[in-house]
């Protein structure tokens, strides 16, 4: 048995690693979980062939989609999570998206915006969110995009990317799905557990996956540690459920079934459900002029006829998209149309629907976990996706660039979110506002799965905001019962 902690975290991406971070600076004893490793820190994770072409970095395991066909979701499974591999467009979410909007099938969240407001100031400064000038070859086509097509507007993109990256052709050109071997880009390792790595009330376990939830002897609703796949078990005053909105779910799940709280839960047939992804489409615009642009991804492109969505540029240089380019087209040909393209990030916000979900592996399902997602059960975010789509293809039709559109399918699980949603009535949601889940004590969720809704914008932010507002929480009432505890034994 290892030793018990005050917080015990499972999986180290945003959500586990802002928690972290705050518990151990108050002084608890924290330890946290994470099935990865460190990624290396020569240049492999910046070499295009092996992130992009091959997916050496990508996690292997196998699902089944909703209609029995297997696949593997774009996952990640080290040390920073999937933020190592993030394109730090960290944006906060509009007021108007704390609330419900039935039409496009949203339900509201059970906290108000302002009550993360102070958190994503916090965020913000200690990962260092700035703007970044917008350069040559976006201002042009930014310009021409807004004359021509006057519902069209830009701003600048907040991101999480240090001034230097600008002196490094490299890194500049390749932050955008790649991890930073300079720590140049503000991911979950570098910006929060890097600096509590050495503290002596912090302990960390890579390559350790946590296979069960453990309650209390007696108590099943009292979370009170985790067992791993080596058969170790941890002990610790509170579980905090970080492993990411495809398998924190899947965990709870089992737990819940194994202990026979099935019944008892009223928020067990919600967990797992209202899975969203974002809709979201690539875009490659060629010109008949040569791109120079390094870091790209420096505005984000609003739309006053379409409120659930935002176009962001991607951060792909000419070279990387010319080897994206179908093999069908010869090799010299598509370097001259890399060479003269920008591509292009298109996403709106899905709703929520019930059997949009995740399900843990079991004999039914040939011992695979299962991802169903089918678009068209948001029929709304749907049609505002295809509008999306047409209208910013035509925009930059005239400002003289041909696009080519491909959607990114369900195997997209870049901003995979709410499985195990917070609201405020457990018969529909799975957490509650402070984040602890409906009925079972000690357990609380802190990663992407708690998001009611996925919003216009990319998810990082919010789930930082979101960990870092219950790690507070967490931390002075943990605190308190430690000091009663103390002076009531003195
Ligand atoms: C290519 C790419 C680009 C992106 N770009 C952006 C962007 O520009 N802006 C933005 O805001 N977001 C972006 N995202 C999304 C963002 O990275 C995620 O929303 C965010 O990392 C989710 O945080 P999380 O804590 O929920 O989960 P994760 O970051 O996925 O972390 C979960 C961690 O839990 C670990 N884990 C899983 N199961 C277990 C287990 N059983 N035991 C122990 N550990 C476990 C995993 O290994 C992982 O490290 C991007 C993602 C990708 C892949």
């Amino acid at each position: 048995m290892l030793k018990p902690c005050d917080v015990l975290i499972i999986g180290s991406g945003a959500g586990g690693s802002a928690a972290a971070h705050h518990l151990v600076r108050a002084g608890l004893r924290v330890a946290l979980v994470e099935k990865g490793l460190e990624l290396p820190r020569d240049a492999r994770t910046l070499d295009v062939q092996q992130v992009v072409h091959e997916g050496r970095f990508k996690s292997a395991e196998t699902w089944l989609d909703g209609r029995g066909k297997r696949f593997a979701p774009e996952e990640y499974f080290n040390l920073g999570g999937k933020t190592k591999w993030y394109g730090a467009a960290l944006l906060r979410y509009d007021a108007r998206e704390f609330l419900s909007d039935a039409e496009h099938q949203c339900p509201a969240w059970p906290i108000q915006d302002q009550d993360l407001t102070a958190y994503y100031a916090q965020a913000e400064q200690m990962l260092g969110v700035r703007e970044f000038e917008c350069e040559p070859d976006l201002s042009r086509i930014s310009r021409r995009l807004t004359r021509t097509s006057p519902a069209w507007r830009t701003e600048a993109l907040p991101l999480g990317l240090s001034p230097r990256i600008a002196d490094n052709a490299v890194e500049a050109r390749h932050f955008d799905g790649f991890a930073s071997p300079a720590g140049l880009k503000s991911d979950a390792e570098t910006v929060f557990l890097n600096p509590i790595r050495q503290s002596p009330n912090f302990e960390l376990l890579t390559g350790s996956t946590v296979t069960d939830l453990v309650a209390q002897s007696g108590d099943a609703t009292a979370i009170e540690g985790v067992r791993l796949a080596d058969g170790r078990v941890l002990r610790a005053r509170v579980v905090l459920l970080a492993a990411g909105a495809l398998h924190s779910p899947r965990l709870l799940q089992r737990y819940i079934e194994s202990a026979g709280l099935t019944a008892r839960l009223p928020c067990y047939p919600n967990v797992g459900r209202n899975l969203k992804m974002h809709l979201l489409t690539a875009m490659v615009a060629v010109s008949p002029r040569r791109m120079s642009d390094a870091i790209r991804k420096t505005r984000l492109f609003l739309s006053t006829e379409l409120p659930h969505s935002s176009v962001q540029p991607l951060g792909f240089d000419g070279e990387l998209i010319g080897t994206l380019i179908p093999k069908i087209i010869p090799r010299w040909l598509a370097r001259q149309i890399g060479n003269r393209s920008y591509g292009f990030f298109l996403q709106t916000e899905d709703g929520a629907h019930r059997d949009n979900c995740v399900r843990a592996a079991s004999a039914a399902s040939a011992g695979l976990p299962v991802l169903d997602y089918d678009a068209a059960r948001t029929p709304a975010a749907l049609a505002e996706h295809e509008q999306l789509v047409r209208r910013f293809r035509s925009a930059l039709l005239r400002t003289g660039m041909m696009a080519f559109a491909e959607r990114i399918g369900p195997a997209g699980t870049a901003h995979v979110s709410g499985t195990l949603t917070a609201g405020a009535n457990p018969a529909s949601s799975v957490v509650d506002g402070d984040g602890q889940v409906h009925g079972l004590q000690s357990l609380y969720v802190v990663d992407g799965s708690v998001l009611p809704r996925s919003s216009r914008v990319n998810p990082s932010l919010t789930i930082y905001a979101w960990s870092l507002r219950i790690a507070q929480a967490l931390s002075s009432r943990l605190s308190q019962t430690t000091n009663a505890i103390r002076s009531a034994s003195t």
